[in-house]
């Protein structure tokens, strides 16, 4: 992401008001800012931290508050940082994220302090309503005078809504209906031809929903009032080590970790669910792609939930495997065989 490419863009406005800067809490003198504006250091951004001479830059977003501040803000690391683990860049879009850095890279730092030392707040230029009623206006300005710009806008304004830009007829985004407005994402999302929605944010592909979209994952952390939404094809997740049970760092469980969000989401609810969905499967190796999926999402895992459910798709498969009729396979009763042996079952059975 350039921030750079930012500067500049304020002249593209025509409705000031409220320009007058006022004086924080802290002494920080804050001026109000056009959407997308960037820059360095304060009061928007820390300076001198963690070392003298350190300087984190911001960005204003698009969104607007009933107050005039902006809804999306973004802070990013000084210049020479690595980006935090997981390979994401290194822009932090909330507060939480922030904080979450901060506690894994300097577990002994005053968080507060940080926070106080620079205004999380950006005020904006434009007030609420105007904004609404200019919108058409300041969409044609903008993708005039400059072509980049444009993504950007389509990408979080109301357009994706009503469309799928990866093209997918059958994108959830034509159907479903959340109850939380999307987290604003820059960074995949921003991409011509991703959707949230359908598009798979490690390989960006669509998902599927066959079967009940057991091949993937969506992640439904709720961070400041917005859902975050990304999805993920698991065997993708589990190829990056972000799904399944993994150390280290890392430390999953059964467990799924948002590339985009850093939540982590039990997975021990989608492998019962993979079960479920089986129940109403006919073809043997659809069922056998499927209790796989759950398989591997389970496999190593010391909850003791993990444990058990990880035993009882596997004895599912075995009986499977020994040609146990696909209904019989299911019974949960029928898990207590303890002599292994199912082949009187199927004999018996013309399915
Ligand atoms: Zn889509
Ligand atoms: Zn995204
Ligand atoms: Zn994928
Ligand atoms: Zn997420």
């Amino acid at each position: 992401m350039s921030s750079k490419e930012e500067v500049g863009e304020s002249r593209a406005h025509v409705v000031y008001n409220g320009s007058a800067s006022r004086i924080n809490e802290i002494g920080l003198q804050l001026y109000p800012v056009s959407e997308y504006d960037s820059g360095g250091g304060l009061p928007y951004a820390p300076v001198d931290w963690p070392n003298t001479g350190d300087k984190w830059e911001w960005r204003a977003g698009k969104r607007i508050t009933s107050s005039g501040a902006f809804k999306d803000r973004y802070l990013y690391l000084p210049k020479h940082f690595k980006a935090p683990k997981g390979g994401k860049k290194n822009v932090f879009r909330s507060k939480i994220s922030v904080k979450k850095y901060l506690q894994y890279e300097y577990p002994d730092m005053d968080i507060n302090q940080f926070f106080a030392s620079f205004s999380w707040m950006i005020p904006s230029k434009q007030s609420p309503s105007s904004k609404d009623i200019d919108f058409d206006s300041d969409m044609k300005e903008r993708s005039t005078s400059s072509g980049t710009k444009l993504q950007y806008l389509l990408s979080d304004s109301p357009i994706r809504a009503i469309t799928c830009k990866a093209g997918n007829k059958i994108c959830s985004s034509l159907t479903v209906e959340n109850p939380f407005p999307a987290m604003l994402c820059d960074i995949c999302c921003s991409e011509p031809g991703f959707c949230r929605d359908c598009c798979c944010i490690l390989c960006c592909k669509t998902i599927s929903s066959d079967y009940d979209g057991y091949s993937y994952i969506r992640c439904e952390a709720i961070i400041e009032g917005y859902i975050c939404g990304h999805v993920s094809h698991l065997d993708c997740a589990l190829r990056a080590y972000m799904a399944g049970t993994v150390g280290g760092n890392i430390n999953l469980d059964a467990q799924y970790l948002c590339r985009y969000c850093d939540s982590r989401l039990d997975l021990v609810p989608h492998a019962l669910k993979l079960l479920n969905t089986c129940t109403s499967v006919a073809s043997r190796a659809d069922i056998e792609k499927i209790l796989n999926v759950g398989i591997c999402i389970l496999r190593g895992s010391q909850k003791r939930s993990g444990k058990e459910l990880l035993h009882r798709i596997e004895s599912i498969k075995a009986k499977l495997m020994k040609g146990v009729c696909i209904q019989d396979t299911f019974k949960k009763e029928s898990c207590v065989d303890s002599t292994g042996n199912f082949s009187a079952l199927s004999s018996s059975c013309l399915c």
